[in-house]
């Protein structure tokens, strides 16, 4: 490609709107446009990079077995009311009437219509098990639309579909397909770690996510210094990290005027945070209001809680008239003592002894407080977000947590399709079974910005080879003037095209440093320099986009520099 014939525009501001370096450097690099809120036009250079993952997605996904089909964006209403999505699946969803006033949605996903193509087409054990996937956009109504195509409204999103007629088949898929995702992720060259995670609206058993590891991921990693455990924090059992000690001291009232948070607390008491419990009034199910009980220092963690039976999902606060009517007090003083409502403790807040806690009056704490002997013992149930130095729930190492970006999430669905939408198969005995379903997906816009949140420095992009735009540029220096510049740029540019370089060109009559700068900030993972200067030599210069200095090589050199890689 010629630079003079694309498309490049890159600004040297960055835009005020991004807030995370991928999406500043998206922007700058002119790799994506803002259309409206989380719809973004995907420009010339930025297509280069999806269509490069893309291709490697396709690959790994071919070899592993999979069949690639399309399926429509636009899905109709009524499988999504068999599946019993249409109203669990809630504003994400976005939905609209065609003109006979029928009700559709744009897909977020496709677990249905391949639910149905798979009930039409598919009759018997013989044709199983079969993986279909495709690679298409998908619209997700997000209610925080953010960071560029990180998390975007409309995205581009690998999704495959396995049907089975064991179990046992499903696992073996479930693990090619876990290893398929590694060959990708390796294969584009990103620091990633799958873990186990919730399997959120999509359902089913048991689900894995990876995540490229980024500071300024979203999501909170756990994982044990001791073994293989990692997990999503949205996930990661938390287990008790000591037991109860005695109740040494009295119940005493005192006043805590103005305290309302638990730092206000410790403050005011000069006590340890971790002896502080903290009361939360949540919706319930058969109760309407439920206390939920957390050791000071801890945080609630809404996707354990909402997954109890006694709590309403999703999570939600109790009002201030609920919290007044069942307390007698605002939710800053809230404590579990006294409560007829059903009170649910984390085991670390069941394991305190000699607690604060809200007194249900405002402007009151209670000193002292001591299960069993002050309140009725609580129900147990893990409702908290591990912490750094946890001991792990497999009892070897402790707790350490990073910060990654979901890339991938594959899943486990088991019949839950099948059964709400009788996809069922002939066994070999001739008796009809609902299919075991998996299904796995890709964000393979998400992997773009991922791969700039991982790979950048104050000068740009820095793209794994694999998926850069452009594997390399050519600078001529004043190519314009020169006519052995221009032969030489032009005959390199021949033979890298020659060797199957993806290769720019840089005919633009631009002064060295612009354009420099320019395919820095671009990331392009080699630069040859070509300049009257060097020829006089049979030199050119080479550096790599991480290099600290550029070196000399002969000519001859320039193409084996890439290909030999
Ligand atoms: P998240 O928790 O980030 O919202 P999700 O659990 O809703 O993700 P899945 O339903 O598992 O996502 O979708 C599969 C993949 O699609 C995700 O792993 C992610 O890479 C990508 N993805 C999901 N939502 C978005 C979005 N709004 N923008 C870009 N990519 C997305
Ligand atoms: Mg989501």
């Amino acid at each position: 490609m010629r630079a003079s014939q694309f498309h490049l525009a890159t600004t040297k501001e960055t835009p005020s709107e991004a807030e995370i370096v991928s999406h500043q450097l998206m922007l700058r690099a002119g790799l994506v446009r803002r259309l409206s809120s989380g719809l973004y036009n995907l420009m010339p250079l930025g297509l280069r990079v999806v269509r490069k993952i893309e291709a490697i997605v396709r690959e790994e996904m071919n070899r592993a077995g999979g069949i690639e089909l399309l399926m429509p964006a636009v899905q109709p209403a009524e499988i999504w009311q068999e599946s019993a999505r249409w109203e669990k699946y809630g504003p994400e969803l976005l939905r609209m009437q065609d003109r006979h006033g029928r009700d559709f949605c744009m897909g977020p996903t496709h677990e249905e219509v391949i639910t149905d193509i798979a009930r039409k087409e598919l009759r018997s054990y013989k044709q199983l098990p079969i993986n279909f996937y495709q690679i298409q956009t998908k619209f997700r109504d997000e209610i925080r639309p953010r960071f560029g195509v990180m998390r975007s409204r409309e995205f581009i999103m690998k999704d495959a579909y396995s049907f089975h007629t064991t179990e046992a088949s499903l696992l073996e898929t479930f693990d090619d397909m876990h290893n398929a995702y590694c060959e990708i992720f390796n294969r584009i060259g990103l620091e990633y770690r799958p873990v186990e995670a919730d399997s959120g609206s999509i359902g089913g058993a048991k689900s894995r996510e990876f995540h490229v590891l980024a500071d300024s991921g979203e999501d909170a990693l756990a994982y044990s210094t001791g073994d293989e455990f990692a997990a999503n924090v949205e996930k990661a059992a938390a287990v008790a990290q000591g037991t109860r000690g005695e109740a040494s001291s009295d119940m005493a009232v005192v006043p805590t005027p103005g305290v309302h948070t638990i730092d206000e607390l410790s403050k005011a008491l000069n006590v340890d945070a971790k002896q502080c419990a903290k009361t939360l009034l949540v919706e319930g199910t058969e109760s309407p209001v439920v206390a939920l009980v957390l050791r000071g220092d801890h945080q609630l963690n809404a996707i354990k809680a909402e997954h109890l039976e006694q709590v309403a999902s999703p999570l939600t606060f109790a009002s201030a008239e609920a919290i007044q009517s069942v307390a007698n007090c605002d939710a800053g003083s809230i404590g579990p003592v006294g409560l007829t409502i059903p009170v649910i403790a984390d085991a670390d807040a069941a394991n305190m002894s000699n607690f604060v806690c809200g007194a249900n009056k405002n402007d009151q704490h209670i000193t002292g407080v001591n299960w069993l002997r002050d309140l009725p013992e609580p129900v147990i149930a893990d409702i908290r977000n591990v912490v750094e130095g946890d001991a792990s729930p497999t009892g070897k190492g402790e707790i350490k947590i990073v910060r990654g970006i979901e890339v991938g999430h594959i899943f486990q669905l088991g019949t839950t399709y099948s059964e709400a939408m009788k996809a069922t198969i002939l066994d070999e005995n001739g008796k009809s079974q609902d299919m075991h379903m998996g299904c796995y997906g890709i964000g393979i816009t998400r992997v773009a910005a991922a791969a700039i949140e991982q790979n950048h420095d104050d000068k740009g992009i820095i793209w794994p080879e694999s998926i850069a735009p452009f594997t390399a540029v050519i600078s001529p220096i004043n190519m314009v003037k020169s006519d052995a510049v221009k032969a030489a740029a032009e005959k390199l540019y021949q033979q890298l095209k020659d060797a199957n370089v993806d290769v720019l060109l840089d005919d633009r009559p631009l002064r060295p440093g612009v354009m420099f700068a320019e395919m820095e900030l671009i990331g392009i993972p080699h630069r040859f320099v070509v300049s009257e200067k060097l020829l006089a030599e049979n030199q050119l210069e080479y550096k790599g986009r991480s290099d600290s200095e550029a070196t000399l090589i002969n000519i001859e050199e320039a193409v084996q520099k890439i290909t030999a890689k």
